[in-house]
């Protein structure tokens, strides 16, 4: 009786009207207890809105991954950091990104795509490690006075009648207590989320074609390209007649052999002839069979090496694709010639920004072969 007077009183001093939880702050709902489906529909809705908007699907592949990587990153910067999101939520999220990309999963390896809900729980460490450091927050201080009180956090239980917020955040403690109170002695100052997120995710390194991807120095719109490619991605002749698009399977560009990925960047007479001419001015020996094979045998070269020879290569294989694309539209063949010196242009125009920034005399040497031949 008392606490509705008071809200009465509240409720006419200031003219705000009560509300039920959870209710909408910024944008996202507001709740103690779990957040059903439901609740986080309005999540969904956006990212779809975003990707379906004007002109989404008129884009680029490297202009559609840009816009996956932008919503997800304010997924990832703004929601995941605030509440835990329901797996089914992110489930479709991830459903809908995939689609946009052609994919049947948009998984992580080397485009820069994170597991959201790793990440979910990895920005959610923050606050666990907020309470262990008996940080200046107030919600620290209220967490302190109300659950722990004078107890350690390290060994807190929350008790059955706590909140499911709570709860989780306790979980997430369980989940990292290895990372933060662990021997291991990972935990080296202040607590980051990329931190967190290593720790969960320890494998990510190893994907094989991912190191392929994460070279740097590659032109986005080539590294895209590249990454379709080591996954067989792209719709070449053999995957379009395995969708009944098409019933002939020849190359457009020697017109002899059955086509797919291997064929038409590596075996093709057309490739073969347009690495050859690369080799006029490149001064590196290029791959001779796929590329996630012939990287995973060069790991021992040296790093500007390996990001010289991935620029090269991930441009003449975007520009391969490009010309087998005009070829299937528009019946037009380019000569070898004119697609290598648009590789070169573009690999130019690439290492010579790259060149301003370096000091290595004998990488100097190698961009200088490249750019000025
Ligand atoms: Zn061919």
């Amino acid at each position: 009786m008392v606490c509705r007077t008071a809200g009465s009183e509240i409720e006419s001093e200031t003219g705000m009207k009560p509300d039920k939880v959870p209710f909408k702050y910024l944008g996202i709902n507001v709740s103690p207890k779990r957040l059903s489906v439901l609740d986080c529909h309005c999540l969904v809705e956006k990212v779809v809105e975003r990707i379906r908007g004007l002109g989404a699907r008129k884009l680029a592949y490297s202009g559609r991954l840009v816009l996956v990587q932008s919503v997800l990153s304010s997924l990832h910067s703004y929601w995941a950091r605030i509440f835990i999101i329901p797996k089914t939520v992110i489930a479709k999220i991830k459903a809908v990104c995939g689609r946009f990309l052609g994919m049947v999963r948009a998984s992580e390896g080397g485009l820069g795509i994170k597991k959201l809900y790793d990440w979910n729980i990895a920005a959610l460490g923050k606050y666990v490690w907020w309470i262990e450091q008996k940080a200046d927050h107030l919600w620290v201080k209220w967490v302190h006075f109300i659950y722990i009180k004078r107890g350690i956090w390290k060994e807190y239980e929350p008790s059955m009648n706590s909140s499911w917020a709570w709860r989780k955040i306790c979980q997430v403690k369980t989940i990292f207590h290895q990372l933060f109170y662990g021997n291991v002695g990972q935990m080296t100052g202040q607590y980051t989320i990329k931190q967190g997120y290593k720790f969960l995710r320890p494998d990510i390194e190893k994907v094989s074609w991912a190191a392929l991807m994460t070279v740097k120095w590659m032109v986005p719109r080539h590294r895209f390209c590249v990454w379709l490619i080591a996954q067989e991605r792209l719709l070449t002749q053999d995957r379009l007649m395995k969708m009944q698009i098409i019933t002939g399977n020849l190359c457009f560009m020697c017109g002899l052999v059955e086509v797919d990925h291997e064929h038409l960047f590596f075996r093709c007479e057309y490739s073969r002839k347009c690495r050859d001419l690369v080799h006029s001015w490149c001064p590196f020996q290029l791959p001779t069979e796929k590329c996630c094979e012939w990287w995973m045998k060069w790991r021992s070269r040296s790093l500007a090496r390996k990001r010289v020879i991935a620029v090269v290569m991930a441009a003449l294989m975007t520009n391969i694709w490009w010309c087998r694309n005009k070829c299937r539209v528009d019946m037009l063949l380019f000569r070898p010639e004119c697609l290598v010196r648009q590789v070169h242009n573009e690999v130019r125009l690439r290492l010579s920004s790259i060149r301003l920034g370096s000091k290595n005399s004998k990488v100097l040497d190698w961009l200088d072969i490249i750019c000025k031949n």
